[in-house]
């Protein structure tokens, strides 16, 4: 049996979605794979043909029988855990990874792991809820020539209540020391592939993602600060300077981003913003007084952006309506001035966002 079906297999029959990653590598890069992972063997023989040498990611979702994963960042924080909680973990499938050897603590969705959702705190674990994978067992890192490998082997145990106060009160304080504007982005977002966009030279610290060469608003390095970057903890994006005199200081992320757009000359062409973010704000601009009418007044059926990926199911289009003196301000901080239900437009008629209905 080949590679990938070798390791795919036994996985799948754990009632276990998985995905094909790219081979060597942690990366997926399986177009809309938040939306493909398979319980089933045809599609496994599929990927398999494809490339034997495919490692497998394990796919976590919110549906009933689920999987979801704390992903340790650092060595021994199971024991950390314990001691902090008081708990003991009790029996359940455990990877270890091949990259610091950290541990992948799997477990089957609970209303309570449900409602706490995919969690980050830099440096320390991810908990992998919706639409997040880690690497599964018998996967290979060229890197380290190491296989991420069974550490303890049992049924996939309920997600136990105690770890998600644990998750929850932990998650709590790490954003609170963050500091800045935050704003929750689309699932799919992938953070590495805005930073690689813009082509500034950047490095990730924990949740920062630091600008090293200058600050890509004022365009130069700050003398006091110089570490401008983005905060994203896998859940929320925002945005911080530091440096006094910064223009840029206590801007969102929106914000941010749209002056790197106009920087750039092309705006990043992914969603960054679920629909439910999308502020409408009056007419004159970003500038103006924020509206408190819920977006759901003034947008009817269907989203921005309508709903990505999934293939095969049928899509609500997109409809929008907005009262005449409104205008939508989109998430990167565009503002929408047309739109034919497709291809959305800012006022110099550049594209914003071409919605899904449009590609197929
Ligand atoms: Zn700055």
């Amino acid at each position: 049996m080949s590679f990938f079906k070798r390791i795919a297999t036994p996985l799948i029959q754990r009632g276990i979605p998985v995905i094909p990653v790219n081979p060597g590598e942690k990366k997926c890069t399986l177009e809309k794979w938040q939306d493909r992972a398979q319980l089933g063997p045809a599609m496994i023989d599929f990927w398999d043909e494809e490339n034997p040498a495919y490692n497998v990611g394990c796919v976590a979702y919110t549906t009933p029988g689920g999987i979801c994963i704390l992903d340790c960042d650092v060595q021994r924080l199971p024991q950390r855990i314990e001691a902090e909680s008081g708990h003991k973990f009790e029996p359940t499938l455990v990877v270890k990874s091949a990259g610091k050897g950290c541990l992948h603590v799997y477990y089957r969705q609970t209303a309570r792991s449900i409602a706490i959702g995919n969690r980050k705190v830099g440096d320390l674990f991810d908990f992998q809820c919706n639409r997040k994978y880690v690497v599964g067992p018998g996967s290979v890192l060229a890197e380290t020539g190491k296989t991420y490998t069974i550490f303890q082997d049992y049924e996939i145990a309920d997600f136990p209540d105690w770890l998600g106060d644990w998750i929850e009160s932990n998650s709590r304080t790490a954003k609170k020391s963050a500091g800045c504007k935050m704003s929750p982005v689309r699932d799919e977002f992938d953070m590495d592939d805005l930073m690689d966009f813009y082509g500034y030279d950047w490095r990730q610290m924990g949740t920062w993602y630091n600008f090293v060469s200058e600050c890509p608003v004022a365009g130069y390095q700050h003398k006091s600060a110089k570490l401008p970057g983005f905060f994203f903890d896998g859940e929320d994006l925002g945005w911080n300077c530091w440096a006094s005199g910064c223009e840029s200081n206590g801007w969102s992320a929106g914000r941010v981003i749209k002056a790197l757009n106009e920087k750039h000359g092309t705006p990043y062409p992914h969603l960054i913003w679920p629909d439910n973010t999308m502020e409408i704000v009056e007419a004159g601009g970003i500038g103006g007084n924020f509206a408190t009418e819920a977006v759901s007044n003034d947008v009817s059926e269907g989203a921005i952006g309508g709903e990505r990926g999934n293939p095969g199911k049928t899509k609500t289009p997109v409809k929008i309506r907005l009262k005449p003196r409104y205008q939508a301000l989109t998430a990167t901080g565009e503002t929408i001035s047309s739109m034919d239900g497709k291809t959305w437009r800012d006022s110099k008629g550049r594209t914003i966002c071409v919605t899904q209905q449009q590609k197929r």
